[in-house]
């Protein structure tokens, strides 16, 4: 599953990759990804361009052409782009000087939308219009991101997940930085005092930027894989906590899941208590 810190890497290697370099061909070998609001095949919108920019905004990658047209995809959970050619590629871009894109969704739940030159994102990339800040958080500060979270009426997980609120957080990096904070998923946001806001704030940039530390050095050069092996509770239901031994417990939070180790993350209020193994909340 593709998250910030995957994206934010893949944009740096698309970037020194591809940036300026000339689209010989290009072609959809898998129908159902993408989105070609023009007549015509992707041929025709892509080859002759050349690729200017690599732009990445919470979930999505946009490649800039120099006509002002835009390739936007949206990874979902199953995609992944690759600079090496792959047999199960949905979509292949070829450049001059033998360097290729495939982008590869073995569910077909991502899109790739081109957006034609002189067209918005916003009004042709379902959800963009909406986005909030990246998750990167450059240009919020501690006191707007309290103040935005705080005027919320939802748990603190959801938060994280909403891309109006902030862009790019999916379940993994929501329970990560959860724990890093030492709050527990269902947590209200207004409850938070302004010290906890203070962590939170913290815990989304370091968890992130901490990620893609890991990612940088474990993903390939020809990209095409997900790297995840430096998380410390997701997926690690069972297992001891990193920081205090107690092991990590997943629940479900309506149709999804949250991992999380119950001493460090407490609810203070008493009101979600840890049920006894198998129970529900
Ligand atoms: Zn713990």
């Amino acid at each position: 599953m593709p998250e910030w810190p995957d994206l934010a890497v893949v944009r740096r290697r698309l970037q020194a990759a591809l940036v300026g370099r000339r689209i010989a061909h290009a072609s959809e070998l898998q129908p159902l990804v993408l989105r070609l609001p023009v007549m015509g095949p992707l041929e025709r919108v892509a080859a002759g361009r050349t690729l200017s920019a690599v732009e990445h905004r919470g979930k999505f990658l946009t490649l800039a052409l120099d006509d002002g047209g835009q390739f936007v995809i949206n990874p979902m959970l199953t995609g992944v782009l690759a600079l090496t050619r792959r047999r199960d590629a949905c979509i292949r871009i070829e450049f001059d000087g033998s360097a290729n894109l495939d982008y590869v969704d073995p569910k077909r739940m991502g899109k790739v939308y081109y957006v034609p030159p002189g067209v918005a994102r916003e009004t042709s990339v379902p959800g963009y219009a909406n986005l909030g800040p990246d998750a990167s958080l450059e240009g919020v500060t501690a006191q707007d991101f309290a103040a935005k979270g705080r005027a919320r009426r939802c748990e603190v997980r959801n938060l994280l997940l909403d891309p109006t609120f902030i862009a790019g957080i999916g379940n993994a990096y929501a329970d990560e930085i959860l724990w890093a904070a030492r709050l527990h998923p269902k947590r209200p946001a207004k409850g938070l005092s302004a010290q906890e806001w203070n962590t939170l704030y913290a815990a989304v940039r370091d968890v992130l930027a901490e990620a893609e530390l890991h990612v940088e050095r474990d993903l390939p050069p020809g990209l095409g894989t997900k790297i995840r092996d430096h998380v410390q509770v997701r997926g690690r239901a069972g297992q001891p906590c990193p920081r205090c031994a107690a092991l990590i417990v997943r629940r479900h939070l309506g149709y999804m899941e949250t991992d999380f180790c119950p001493r460090c993350q407490p609810d203070p209020s008493g009101l979600f208590p840890v049920p006894e193994p198998g129970r529900g909340w």
